[in-house]
C-alpha cells in the first residue's frame, strides 16, 4: 500500500466519521420527518402559520342533507334523507359559542340553540321553549364543530407534532393524496389526507368498529376550496359514519374574524328554565322495579337502559344497546344480569327495532346461546350484520345465531310472570317496532318513542311519540308506568301533557 493510498483512505475515514457517529434516523424518525414535511406544506397551502394562528372567530352558515344510516324507519337502504340547517359562531379567544341547529329526520324534528360564554352555557329547545343549563360548559364542547375548518385540524396536529407519522399515498375522488397520522388528545389516531397537488386537506378520519357494518371510518371530507382573506377554506363538507355518508353540507356563508358583538351570544330569555343535568351520568346499575322485573340503567355511556325479567327457569332480556363505536356494552350487561339473577339461563333477547344503538350488542348474547326475538326486518338486518367481516368486533358464530320473529303479538308466560310483546309499527321512527307490556305490573317498556331528557324533563311530543300514543290507545292496555330505553320512566299523564304541548306548539306533524 503506498502512502498516497493510505492518505486517501484516512481522509475518507475522517470524512465519514461524523456521519458514522451521528445517529442515523430510525424508521419512526424518518416517518415523522416525512409526515412533518407534509403538514408544514399543508399549513403553507392553507395560508401560512401566522394566518392560521390569527383566526380568533368564525361565523359559518351551513345547509345540508342528513342520511339516517341504520337509523331510518326501514332497515335496508335507501336510508331516509332529512335536512339540516345551522348557524355556528365561535370565538375561540373569548370562549364564546352560538349554535342554532335545525334537523328533521326519521320522526324527529329538532331545533336546538346552544349558547356558551366562558364557563356559562345553556341549551334552548326552541320547540319546547325550554332552557337547560349545560354542566361544565366550555368552548371545547364544540371541538368537533371547530374542526369544520381545516386550519384548526392542522393546528391541532402541529400541537401534537411528535406523534405525526407518514401513512402512505392514497386516492380520493381520482386525486392523489399524501396521508399522515396524528394522535389526538382523545387518543384517536387520525389519518389526514392532503391533495398531493394543492397540499390542501381533503379528509380526516379514524378507524373504529361499527356494531352493524364492522370495520368502518368516521371521517370528514372537505371540498370546493376558496380564498377567504389570506386563507384557503372549503365550501362544504361531507361526514362519514356507519359505513357511508351521513351528512353533506354546503357552507352558505363563512366569515373570519368579524369579532361578533357579545349580544350575539344569547338565547331567548322568556323560556322555561329547567334544572342542570348531571355533568357525568351515574355508572350502570340495576334497580328492581317490580317482583322479578329489573331495569339496568346507564349503559352505553349513560344513555341506554335494558329491562329484564326473571321467569321461573330463565331470563328474558329486552334490548342490547351498543354505541356507534363498539364498546362491549353487552359484556357488562350480561355480567349485571347474571349477578342479579344467578343460575338462570338467558333464554331470550328481545330487540325492539333494528337501529344499531339498540340491536348492535347482540353478538355476546348469541355466544350465550340466547334466542333473539324480534321483527322480520330486524332479523334481516342482524343476519346481514352477522356476515360483516371485522377483525375489530367480537367473533360471531353464525351457526349459533337463532332468531324468532313476531308478527303482531307474542306472549311469554309461566305461572308467575307474563310479558306481552306487540309490534306497534309502522311508526315514523321505525317501520316495525316492538313494545313490551307486563299486565300484572302495568308496566310498558318502549324504545325511542318517548324520551325523557338527561335532567328528567319530558320534551314536547315528536311525530314518533304521537303515533306511539295512538297505538297504545288502540291496544287498550292498562299502563301505570312507561319505562324506556332512554331516560327515566314516564307516567301516562306526562305523555298526555307532552302531546298537548305539541298541539299548542308551532311544530306541525310531518314537517320533515
Ligand atoms: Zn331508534
Amino acid at each position: 500500500m503506498n502512502r498516497k493510498l493510505i492518505l486517501c483512505v484516512t481522509l475518507l475515514l475522517l470524512q465519514a466519521t461524523p456521519s458514522v457517529l451521528a445517529q442515523q434516523p430510525n424508521a419512526s424518525q424518518r416517518s415523522y420527518q416525512q409526515a412533518r414535511r407534509v403538514l408544514d406544506d399543508a399549513i403553507e397551502a392553507h395560508g401560512g402559520l401566522e394566518a392560521l394562528r390569527a383566526i380568533k372567530d368564525f361565523t359559518l352558515k351551513e345547509k345540508g342533507k342528513i342520511h339516517a344510516r341504520f337509523q331510518s324507519p326501514a332497515a335496508e337502504p335507501p336510508f331516509v334523507t332529512g335536512t339540516s340547517e345551522e348557524t355556528l359562531i365561535i370565538d375561540t379567544e373569548r370562549g364564546f359559542v352560538f349554535d342554532d341547529l335545525k334537523t328533521a329526520n326519521a320522526g324527529f324534528n329538532n331545533w336546538i340553540r346552544t349558547v356558551i360564554k366562558g364557563t356559562e352555557g345553556q341549551t334552548f329547545d326552541m320547540w319546547s321553549r325550554t332552557a337547560t343549563p349545560i354542566p361544565n360548559p366550555s368552548v371545547n364542547n364544540f371541538r368537533g364543530q371547530i374542526r369544520r375548518l381545516p386550519p384548526f385540524v392542522l393546528l391541532e396536529a402541529l400541537d401534537r407534532a411528535p406523534t405525526l407519522r407518514w401513512v402512505g399515498e392514497d386516492e380520493i375522488g381520482g386525486k392523489r393524496q399524501k396521508v399522515i397520522s396524528v394522535l389526538r388528545p382523545d387518543n384517536q389516531v387520525l389519518a389526514l389526507s392532503f391533495d398531493a397537488q394543492t397540499n390542501l386537506l381533503t379528509r380526516y378520519g379514524y378507524l373504529y368498529a361499527d356494531p352493524i357494518t364492522g370495520d368502518s371510518e368516521i371521517a370528514q371530507n372537505y371540498s370546493n376550496y376558496r380564498t377567504v382573506g389570506k386563507l384557503k377554506l372549503p365550501g362544504g363538507r361531507v361526514l362519514y359514519n356507519s359505513g357511508g355518508v351521513i351528512q353533506e353540507t354546503e357552507f352558505t356563508d363563512l366569515q373570519i374574524n368579524t369579532r361578533p358583538a357579545e349580544s350575539v351570544f344569547q338565547g331567548p330569555n322568556d323560556f322555561e328554565k329547567l334544572t342542570t343535568p348531571p355533568a357525568t351520568p351515574p355508572p350502570p346499575a340495576v334497580s328492581k322495579i317490580a317482583d322479578d322485573v329489573y331495569l339496568l340503567q346507564g349503559l352505553a355511556g349513560g344513555t341506554h337502559n335494558v329491562l329484564f325479567v326473571a321467569f321461573n327457569d330463565h331470563v328474558l332480556v329486552i334490548e342490547a344497546p351498543e354505541q356507534i363505536i363498539y364498546a362491549n356494552n353487552s359484556v357488562l350487561a350480561l355480567a349485571k344480569i347474571k349477578e342479579t339473577v344467578p343460575g338462570k339461563p338467558i333464554k331470550y333477547l328481545v330487540l325492539t327495532h333494528h337501529h344499531s344503538d339498540h340491536a348492535g350488542g347482540f353478538r355476546e348474547y348469541v355466544a350465550e346461546g340466547t334466542t333473539i326475538v324480534t321483527t322480520a326486518e330486524t332479523k334481516k338486518s342482524l343476519e346481514k350484520a352477522a356476515t360483516s367481516e371485522s377483525s375489530l368486533l367480537p367473533k360471531l358464530s353464525r351457526q349459533k345465531l337463532a332468531i324468532e320473529t313476531i308478527e303482531k303479538k307474542r306472549i311469554f308466560k309461566d305461572d308467575k310472570h307474563v310479558v306481552e310483546l306487540y309490534d306497534i309499527g309502522p311508526n315514523p321512527h321505525a317501520n316495525e317496532i316492538l313494545v313490551a307490556y307486563l299486565p300484572k305490573e302495568k308496566i310498558l317498556f318502549q324504545a325511542d318513542l318517548l324520551n325523557a331528557a338527561a335532567n328528567g324533563t319530558i320534551p314536547i311530543a315528536q311525530d314518533a311519540t304521537i303515533s306511539f300514543s295512538e297505538k297504545l290507545q288502540q291496544l287498550g292496555l292498562s299502563v301505570e308506568k312507561i319505562y324506556g330505553v332512554h331516560g327515566r320512566f314516564v307516567t301516562p299523564q306526562e305523555l298526555q301533557t307532552s302531546i298537548e304541548r305539541r298541539r299548542a306548539s308551532e311544530l306541525k306533524v310531518g314537517t320533515n
